[in-house]
C-alpha cells in the first residue's frame, strides 16, 4: 500500500503504543476478576488502575466510573428516567446529539423531545430555557454533548449545566469526542452523567465509561443484571485487556494535555488555510463557533461528498463525509440539517479529522490530493459549461 494519511480520527483513532503495551500485560493475566484467589485479584487490580486512570482524565471518583462496552452503551445506560426514585419524566436532548442520544435511551419515544441548535450548530439557549420552564413540575434529564463528532462543534455546557440545575434536572454529557481535545472535567463542566469511549483516544474499540459526578447518583434499573460486576450497575464479566487499554490511554492523554491539544490546533489551522488557497469557494460548517482543536468539516459548492471520499481514498487519504448513508442513499447529515444547511451542500460535506501523531506529511499528501481533485472537479465542469 502507498504512503497514507489518515484523518479520521473522529471516527476511530489509531491505537496508541501505552494501550497495546498494558492490554498486552492484561493477555497475560488468567484470573476473573471476580475470583478471591490470587489470580483473580491480580485481574480485580489492573481494572481498579485502570479506574482510577480514567476517573483522572475527568476530575472524577474512582467510585463513580463505571465501565461499559463503548460510548453506545455508556449514552444508553445514562439514559433512563430512573436516576431517583421520582422518576424524570421528559428527555431534552439537543439535535445534534450522536445517534445513540437520540435514540433516547430507555425513554419512550413520546417524552423524548429535541432542542434546536443554531446556524453555527451550538444549542439554542433561549430555547432550552424556554422548553425548560414549560415543563413545569415534569423533572427533566437533559443530554447535550461537549463536542459534536461531525462539525467539532463544542456546546456551552457550564451554561446548559446552569439552566438544567435550576429546573431540578439532572444533565448528561456526551464527551467522547472531546476528552482530550477540550478540557474535561466532570465538576467544571457541571455535568451530573459523563459518556466517553476508549477508542477515540487511542484506546481499543468496545470499551468506554459512563462517569457519575457523584456515587450518590444510582440508577434504579441498570441496563445489564446478572452477577453483580462493576457495583451491580453492569453485570458480565469485565474485558480486563480492553479496560487496562483505556486506562493506559487515558493516562497519557492525561501527561499530554494540553501540548497535545495546541498541536492538533496548529496543524488543523494549517490545513484549513491550505484548503481556502486551494478552494476560496470553501465552506467550513461551524467555523464561527468554538470547535474541537483537531476537526473540520467543510465543503466547496457541487461536491459530491462520496466521490470525493473515494478520489482521496486513491490518492491515500483516508476521511470521512459528514453525511449519512442508508440503504445507499446518501442522505445529508442531520447535524448539518438542524444547522439550516442547505441538502445539496449537505451532501457533499467532508470531515477531516486529525490527531497527536498527524504529521507534516499527512498534511502535504492531503493538499496534493485535495489540489488534485479540486483541479478535477474545474475541469469537468468547464467541459460542462463549454
Ligand atoms: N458519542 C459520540 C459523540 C460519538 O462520536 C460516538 C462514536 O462515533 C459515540 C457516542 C459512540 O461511541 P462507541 O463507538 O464507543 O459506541
Amino acid at each position: 500500500m502507498t504512503e497514507r494519511a489518515y484523518f479520521d480520527w473522529n471516527a476511530t483513532a489509531p491505537l496508541r503504543p501505552e494501550a497495546r503495551a498494558a492490554m498486552m500485560e492484561a493477555f497475560g493475566l488468567p484470573g476473573n476478576p471476580s475470583s478471591i484467589h490470587a489470580e483473580g485479584r491480580a485481574a480485580r487490580r489492573t481494572i481498579e488502575v485502570a479506574r482510577g486512570k480514567v476517573a483522572a482524565l475527568v476530575g472524577a471518583d474512582p467510585a463513580a466510573v463505571t465501565f461499559t462496552s463503548g460510548g453506545t452503551e455508556a449514552n444508553a445506560l445514562a439514559l433512563s428516567p430512573h436516576w431517583s426514585t421520582t422518576p424524570y419524566r421528559r428527555l431534552l436532548v439537543s439535535a445534534v446529539e450522536h445517534p445513540s442520544v437520540l435514540a433516547g435511551g430507555r425513554f419512550a419515544p413520546a417524552d423524548i423531545e429535541q432542542v434546536p441548535v443554531t446556524a453555527d450548530g451550538v444549542v439554542d439557549l433561549a430555547a432550552l430555557a424556554a422548553r425548560l420552564r414549560g415543563l413545569a413540575d415534569q423533572l427533566p434529564l437533559v443530554s447535550v454533548m461537549l463536542a459534536n463528532n461531525e462539525s467539532g462543534v463544542i456546546q456551552p455546557v457550564s451554561a446548559v449545566a446552569q439552566l438544567v440545575h435550576e429546573a431540578g434536572g439532572l444533565l448528561h454529557v456526551d464527551a467522547v469526542q472531546a476528552v482530550g481535545r477540550v478540557s474535561c472535567d466532570i465538576k467544571a463542566l457541571g455535568a451530573d452523567l459523563l459518556t466517553l469511549s476508549a477508542h477515540k483516544i487511542g484506546g481499543p474499540k468496545g470499551v468506554g465509561a459512563l462517569v457519575r459526578r457523584t456515587t450518590d447518583l444510582h440508577p434504579q434499573e441498570p441496563l445489564m443484571r446478572g452477577g453483580g460486576q462493576e457495583r451491580g450497575l453492569r453485570a458480565g464479566t469485565e474485558n480486563v485487556a480492553a479496560i487496562a487499554g483505556f486506562g493506559a490511554v487515558a493516562a497519557a492523554i492525561h501527561a499530554g494535555w494540553p501540548e497535545e491539544a495546541t498541536r492538533m490546533r496548529a496543524a488543523r489551522d494549517r490545513l484549513e488555510s491550505e484548503i481556502r488557497a486551494v478552494s476560496p469557494q470553501a465552506v467550513i460548517f461551524g467555523e464561527n463557533a468554538e470547535r474541537l482543536p483537531n476537526t473540520t468539516l467543510f465543503t466547496i459548492p457541487g461536491l459530491k461528498a462520496e466521490t470525493a471520499i473515494i478520489a482521496l481514498d486513491l490518492d491515500g487519504v483516508a476521511l470521512s463525509s459528514g453525511a449519512a448513508c442508508s440503504s445507499g442513499k446518501v442522505q445529508p447529515s442531520h447535524v448539518l440539517t438542524a444547522m439550516g444547511v442547505a441538502p445539496d451542500l449537505a451532501r457533499g460535506a467532508l470531515r477531516v479529522s486529525l490527531g497527536a501523531t498527524t504529521t507534516e506529511s499527512d498534511i502535504q499528501t492531503f493538499v496534493q490530493a485535495w489540489k488534485k481533485l479540486s483541479e478535477s472537479l474545474l475541469k469537468r465542469r468547464t467541459s460542462i459549461a463549454a
